[in-house]
């Protein structure tokens, strides 16, 4: 029996929402009995896109976080419904049936990742199936995996050892999303975004940017260092949340500097302008 997972690599995903769209294609207008009814018009994205933007200006980065549903072994959406409307089936799928959960609205509040959505019109939950209608016919991944173009959704058996999803399911490269919710979910991630400590280094005597000076981040046990590029720019990345970090920055001729940092936030220290040490 395969047990399904799926990993979604954020280093890899460009936001391009194919996934998204793939999967209103499939479900938008098409109704597929027993498995699930057709989506709505509007309002349903079975393939959310979360778009997490990090930093403050000048310094703002963009994260894209395709989010289906998690499809967990601990499923609150099943405890929360009556008459066994939500079930996990043997393959790990997790599906609402459409004729028993009818008129059954407070499941959507049962699941923290909020990824259920009513259908007004059917009077209906509903959310992502994996596309098990296909999977049941043969097909080896839903329409989204299909889609994507960078091959940031990887889908497959983890029951079976030499499958490229097995391979990756138990590295700590793959991570859950909100593990707080504590869900056991078959849908990972690499990459999800992490905290960062950036900024821009200046000759205070030239007025210049500070090219090749050695940056030392310090804390959690741990030391890291780094130069800063032509524009004087330098960047920790992937750092805990609510961490007390050391921020040094050193260049021969110059007087250093040194930060304490916390990162409850992304931080940009701005311009940290050096000055000339005074000779002996
Ligand atoms: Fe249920 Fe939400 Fe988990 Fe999906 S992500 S199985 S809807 S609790
Ligand atoms: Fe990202 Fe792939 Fe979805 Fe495009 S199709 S948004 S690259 S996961």
């Amino acid at each position: 029996m395969n047990r399904y997972g799926m990993i979604i690599d954020l280093n890899k995903c460009s936001g391009c929402y194919n996934c998204f769209l793939a999967c209103r294609d499939e479900h938008y207008g098409n109704d597929f009995p027993p498995i699930t009814l057709a989506q709505p018009f509007q309002g349903h994205f079975w393939m959310q896109m979360i778009e997490q933007e990090r930093g403050k200006y000048p310094k703002v980065k963009v994260s894209f976080i395709p989010k289906p549903c998690m499809h967990c072994d601990d499923p609150p959406c099943v405890i929360a419904s009556v008459n066994g409307a939500v079930y996990k089936r043997p393959d790990g799928i997790v599906m609402i049936d459409p004729e028993k959960s009818a008129g059954q609205k407070e499941i959507l509040s049962s699941c923290p990742h909020r990824v259920i959505f009513w259908n007004e019109e059917k009077n209906i939950p509903q959310k992502c199936t994996l596309c098990a209608h296909l999977l049941d016919q043969g097909w080896e991944e839903p329409r989204c995996v299909e889609a994507c173009p960078t091959g940031a959704l990887l889908f497959g058996d983890l029951n079976d050892p030499k499958s490229e999803i097995s391979k990756v399911w138990n590295s700590e490269r793959a991570e859950v999303f909100h593990p707080e919710f504590e869900l056991k979910p078959k849908v990972k991630y690499i990459g999800i975004p992490k905290r960062f400590i950036a900024g821009t280094v200046i000759f205070k005597d030239r007025d210049e940017c500070a090219q090749n000076a050695k940056v030392t981040l310090t804390g959690r046990g741990k030391k890291q260092t780094v130069r800063t590029n032509n524009f004087g720019d330098f960047e920790f990345e992937d750092l805990g949340e609510g961490e007390d970090f050391t921020v040094k920055i050193e260049h021969p001729g110059y007087t250093s500097h040194s930060f304490k940092v916390q990162t409850k936030l992304d931080v940009y220290l701005g311009e940290i302008l050096l000055k000339r040490s005074s000779r002996k």
